[in-house]
């Protein structure tokens, strides 16, 4: 166990460093939504092209901690290509786990799991669900801005 949670901090850190999909809007964008975390700070947006009920194109932007930043860098990394049925139900494991406390399956979230660590932490918890919700809102095309307050 230790040995992965040291794996899992070395990839909070890498996409803290070098966020990927971060800071550009994808062509032919027709979703965004806005995020904000009003305990830590964090601001997120993310913009997607979705097209024929796939997620073609998804990126993200803004200023968060390490934990927002790193939990939007790997969630654009996961989404990519998959459909929106498909982002929900993975959206709703990382959910059941950081929120519900249920066991997670790895296998499943792969490097997502990484943001599992947060969990003990309440307040971190909402840094790594903001860009989650914030996705939800996109994928659904609300406009209004989401808080996790
Ligand atoms: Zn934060």
């Amino acid at each position: 166990m230790h040995d992965l949670r040291e794996l899992y901090e070395e990839v909070i850190l890498d996409h803290n460093r070098s966020p990927r999909n971060f800071g550009r809007r994808p062509a032919e964008c027709n979703r965004t939504a806005h995020g904000h975390n009003p305990l830590c700070g964090d601001q997120v947006e993310v913009s997607m092209t979705f097209r024929g009920g796939v997620i073609e194109d998804i990126s993200f932007s803004g200023e968060g901690c390490a934990i927002s930043t790193a939990s939007a860098s790997l969630m654009t990394q996961a989404l990519k290509g998959r459909s929106g049925e498909e982002a929900q139900s993975l959206f709703d494991a990382m959910h059941a786990v950081l929120v519900n406390d249920e066991p997670p399956d790895l296998e499943r979230l792969g490097k997502l799991g990484a943001l599992l660590g947060v969990k003990d932490f309440p307040m971190r918890v909402k840094c790594a669900t903001l860009p989650w919700h914030t996705m939800g809102a996109a994928l659904a095309g609300r406009d209004t801005p989401v808080t996790t307050e």
